[in-house]
């Protein structure tokens, strides 16, 4: 594989995702519609600590350890949980009025996209818990590439996207074995695996993807690695608070996070306990190595700075006080383009 002429990239500030799910049905509105997606969420927004989606993804293996790969296995059906199906038609054209709810249809599920929404972990008053939201990381050195027998996976030369050919694709789940944050779905009607594209078709014509421009809370910023006027390149290089999760997978995730802050803790009388915070250190560096508590304090040292009056690029950066500063150029009005069904 060679390398990438430029690498695309995407930040999610974690001090900012109010779990409401937009980007999940922004991208499931634009491109898992089809036969056999209905189960597919290439974004999806979990609670932490929890199992995730597909439930006990992190603990699945994958990736690669000093360049090897890791030994693995497939998510099943049942990890990510069925789509479920509702009483739509008795509810909006039963004629029953107000005297028939919405219900799921069928066996009961027991298990599903972020089935553990908001329970976190921790004993009142010191319980915590924060959203992640989680797409494929158009990795640098792709696993899932790798692992395909058919080549069916490209890296794009002139952005880095991941791109998976449907017709090169013979449903081996190779890449579903192989990916480490387990982001590639089999679709069962057309034997085929799928994954989140970037949204490359409007990347192309100067538009951020679908997840990142619904955000309402602002949370995620797109842009070039190399562009050093842009989002990306001045969290992640700069002032290095944005980092890769499970850097230790071993496929250089162009996927950042900034960690979330900790709310203060309470000791026994009710009083302020600033002696540690209310997520532990030891929980962020499992997820996001150390480089976790090194990102916390450069906020929290600007966050000091900007309360003694002075001023802060990276605050400025991470508030996102104009949209349009959060996506690097990628910022074109969708409504003014005239797409063609391809
Ligand atoms: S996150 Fe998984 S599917 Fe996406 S590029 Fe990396 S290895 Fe491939
Ligand atoms: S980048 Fe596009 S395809 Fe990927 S998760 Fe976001 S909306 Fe979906």
């Amino acid at each position: 594989m060679s390398s990438p002429k430029r690498q695309i990239a995407m930040v999610m500030d974690l001090n900012k995702c109010i779990g409401c799910q937009t980007c999940t049905i922004a991208c499931k509105r634009l491109w898992t519609r089809d036969e056999g997606m209905d189960y597919m969420w290439w974004n999806c927004v979990n609670t932490m600590p929890g199992r995730g989606t597909p439930r006990d993804w992190e603990t699945m293996g994958g990736g690669f350890t000093a360049g090897d790969a890791r030994p693995s296995r497939i998510p099943t059906r049942g990890d990510f949980g069925d789509a479920w199906e509702f009483n739509h038609e008795e509810v909006f054209f039963g004629g029953k009025g107000s005297s028939a709810h919405l219900q799921i249809k069928g066996e009961q599920p027991d298990w599903g996209p972020n089935w553990d929404e908001d329970q976190g972990a921790g004993e009142y008053p010191n319980a915590y818990y924060f959203y992640l939201p989680r797409i494929c990381n158009h990795c640098t050195h792709p696993a899932c590439l790798e692992a395909c027998p058919r080549k069916a996976i490209e890296k794009r030369e002139e952005d880095g996207i991941v791109l998976l050919n449907e017709d090169r694709c013979r449903g081996y789940r190779f890449c579903m074995e192989a990916c480490p944050y387990k982001k590639l779905y089999f679709n069962e009607t057309r034997k085929i695996s799928q994954k989140c594209i970037f949204c490359f078709p409007r990347v192309e014509k100067g538009v951020a993807p679908a997840c990142a421009r619904q955000c309402p809370g602002r949370v995620r910023f797109v842009g070039y690695r190399d562009d050093q006027n842009g989002p990306i390149w001045k969290l992640v290089d700069k002032y290095r608070v944005a980092i890769p999760l499970h850097p230790e997978f071993g496929t250089e995730p162009n996927v950042f996070y900034v960690p979330p802050m900790s709310p203060p803790r309470f000791d026994e009388n009710g009083e302020i306990d600033e002696s540690r915070p209310r997520i532990p250190d030891e929980y962020l560096v499992s997820l996001f190595g150390p480089r976790a508590l090194e990102a916390l304090g450069t906020i929290k040292s600007e966050v000091a700075k900007v309360r003694g009056g002075g001023k802060s690029e990276l605050l400025d950066l991470l508030i996102a006080y104009e949209w349009k500063s959060m996506f690097g150029g990628f910022d074109r009005d969708p409504a003014t383009i005239e797409w063609t069904k391809g």
